[in-house]
């Protein structure tokens, strides 16, 4: 085979289980990673990347499996004498975490790009998949709820998800500009697999980087999303209630209409199959199949037969 070129499209924790899927695939070492930055923001001030970081923690096994997030054998030391000191601590940060927000604010004071900080946190935890950002200007996600504008770990952690969402914005998205090896990854892929992350503010929010949904769409690549909803539900977290803030449906077809300007192929759950028909009716090839990804084996299993499908696919389109 001509050097394969893939590309995973990935937000935090179903992103960080897709990128694990890879990385334990025959395919890991034509894998290349673009993670989200929009969830950034800054605590006590230091500046926290929380995607960027359940990446690097989850492919370095560094991650509190349990929770999907966070270091494992982790203390929460610091964070307690800050509570004691008055301190807002809803933002649970436990004191190994906080060493990497301490490492990457110093080197973001001393100029070093958020790109470079990434790669050098990934070399630490032994990442061999590279982690690329859309950008390396700041993006952050705002949430209007009810109670008024919210940063998006304020909707997220602090108040739960539990507010309905009236509107999103990524501030900062004007005036970012995209990474070279963002678009160039973009550009010299076969295959774009899009994990099964929050359409709206995992994905949305690198879709939205100028320029990054364009190359999407002008690449050669055939582009597979794993649908990150089952049975309508979403595993964890509010994706739900942004895609009905965003006009877009709970299920297969809200997937797809935020996906549809690129979409080649969408994974569904077996539970979902009867969406196979409209699917295939709009252009799309469908792969059916379990996709809720608990174990090493399931996620190593999923994103290997996600890969084969979209080879499979491309090249008979191509004949
Ligand atoms: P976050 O940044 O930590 O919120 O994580 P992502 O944006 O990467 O992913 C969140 C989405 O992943 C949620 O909508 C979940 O429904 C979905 N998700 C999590 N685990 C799985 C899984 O094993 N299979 C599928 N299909 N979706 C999952
Ligand atoms: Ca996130």
């Amino acid at each position: 085979m001509a050097e394969l070129t893939i590309t995973l499209l990935a937000g935090g924790v179903g992103g960080a289980k897709a990128a694990e899927g890879l990385a334990n695939s025959p395919f890991a070492s034509a894998t290349k990673i673009i993670g989200n930055i929009a969830d950034d923001d800054e605590f006590h001030g230091l500046w926290v990347s929380p995607d960027i970081d359940t990446l690097i923690y989850s492919l370095g096994d560094q991650i509190d499996r349990q929770q999907g997030w966070g270091r494992k054998n982790e203390t929460h030391q610091v964070l307690n004498e800050l509570t004691v000191l008055g301190q807002d601590t809803w933002m649970t940060l436990g004191d190994l975490d906080l060493a990497t927000h301490i490492y990457r604010t110093h080197l973001k004071h001393q100029g070093v790009s958020a790109s470079e900080i990434t790669q050098r946190l990934a070399a630490r935890h032994g990442v061999t998949l590279p982690i690329l950002l859309p950008t390396d200007d700041v993006v952050q996600t705002q949430v209007k709820t009810p109670k008024g504008w919210l940063s998006f770990q304020e909707f997220f952690v602090r108040e739960h998800c539990q507010l309905d969402v009236i509107d999103i914005e990524y501030q900062g998205i004007e005036s970012a500009k995209p990474t070279r090896e963002a678009l160039e990854q973009i550009a010299n892929s076969d295959v774009i697999v899009i994990a099964p992350s929050n359409p709206i503010v995992s994905i949305g929010a690198i879709l939205a980087v100028p320029d990054i949904q364009q190359a999407v769409e002008q690449s050669g690549a055939y582009v597979i999303a794993v649908s990150p909803l089952i049975g309508g539900k979403t595993v964890k977290g509010p994706a739900d209630k942004m895609l009905e803030s965003a006009g877009k449906s709970i299920d297969s077809k809200g997937i797809y209409d935020c996906y549809h300007t690129f979409l080649n192929a969408l994974v569904i759950d077996e539970i979902d199959q009867t969406d196979t028909a409209w699917l295939t009716e709009q252009g799309l090839d469908v792969l059916v199949t379990p996709t809720l990804m608990k174990t090493p084996e399931e996620k190593a299993d999923l994103m290997s037969r996600v890969v084969e499908f979209a080879l499979s696919h491309k090249k008979q389109r191509a004949a």
